[in-house]
């Protein structure tokens, strides 16, 4: 895998046997198994379909009952390299908010897409304190973040665009699993995951002001920078657009979360500088995105 990371630190190992992937070092070194997907496939299987790449999301312009056997078959693969499986799995439906569930031992299995329950639906984030249970997201340009706890045996994966990043998705996620579990957030460890990097996010002006108004104006002038207008001799001109630092912002509702910086990896990869080798919304790349995943292997409380 031929990735361009953004600085020197090591941050990931990449791992090639199987369905090719990238691990967060520090969780490793935990012990939680973890994997972040990229578009590059290295081995023949016939659940590989040739058009698509290796299908492991349902997407809206797939036909489910066509794609959903694939889809099935390869991410119980894609766990098993975790040393889980899909009956372990839980997901949901992803629809940018800052919804957090807390995962039951009935929402584990595979899901046939489109079928969830409505707990589920609406939902970007899950925590979960049971042993052995799989969390999974997905993003195609949208940062997960991984979360940690081995005091108390707990995970938490979220799916963080730049609404559950302004809803403060992360922070949300840490609150579950302080409350529902007896976490503390100094024990918790996190891992914000390959997205869109700055330079590659250009947002509109109404972003602006929902940080500005949500957050404030002074974390809304450090998580984004007006990048200038030019001309074609590189002149500044009017006008200019914003552009979203969403590991910058993840990173500071982390903190704030009361989780150490020492306890936090931030990825060096951007999804589309390296458009060769992930699935980019922003590139145009509507047919296939990344898969997150995590397994709670603390052995339980
Ligand atoms: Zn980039």
């Amino acid at each position: 895998m031929k990735i361009r990371f953004s600085s020197d630190k090591k941050i990931f190992s990449q791992h090639t046997d199987g369905v090719p992937y990238l691990s967060f070092d520090m969780l490793d070194e935990l012990g939680v198994p973890n994997l972040f997907t990229t578009r590059y496939v290295s081995y023949d299987s016939d659940a590989k379909d040739g058009r698509k790449g290796l299908r492991l999301a349902v997407m809206d312009t797939d036909d489910i009952e066509e794609a959903a056997p694939f889809v099935i078959k390869n991410r119980d693969r894609l766990a098993r390299q975790l040393g889980s499986s899909i009956d372990c799995e839980c997901i949901t439906d992803q629809k940018h908010t800052n919804y957090v569930h807390v995962v039951r031992p009935e929402d584990l299995g595979p899901d046939w897409p489109g079928e969830k329950p409505l707990h589920r639906q609406y939902v970007d984030g899950m925590v979960t304190d049971i042993p052995d249970v799989l969390l999974t997201v997905f993003g195609g340009d949208c940062p997960p973040v991984y979360i940690a706890d081995p005091v108390r045996g707990a995970i938490g994966l979220v799916h963080a665009g730049w609404k559950g990043t302004l809803g403060r998705i992360p922070a949300v996620a840490v609150a579950n699993m302080t409350v529902r579990f007896g976490c503390d957030p100094q024990d918790m460890y996190a891992a914000i995951g390959p997205g869109v990097c700055r330079d590659c996010y250009e947002m509109g002006n109404e972003i602006y002001d929902a940080f500005a108004e949500q957050w404030s104006t002074a974390d809304a002038d450090r998580i984004l920078s007006r990048y200038p207008a030019v001309d074609a001799d590189g002149r500044e001109i009017p006008g200019g657009k914003y552009h979203l630092d969403l590991r910058e912002a993840n990173l500071l509702t982390l903190l704030r979360s009361g989780i150490p910086e020492e306890h936090i990896a931030v990825s060096n990869v951007c999804t589309k500088c390296n458009a060769d080798m992930f699935y980019s919304y922003r590139s145009g790349h509507m047919e296939n995105e990344q898969t997150a995943m995590m397994v709670n292997r603390f052995g339980g409380r």
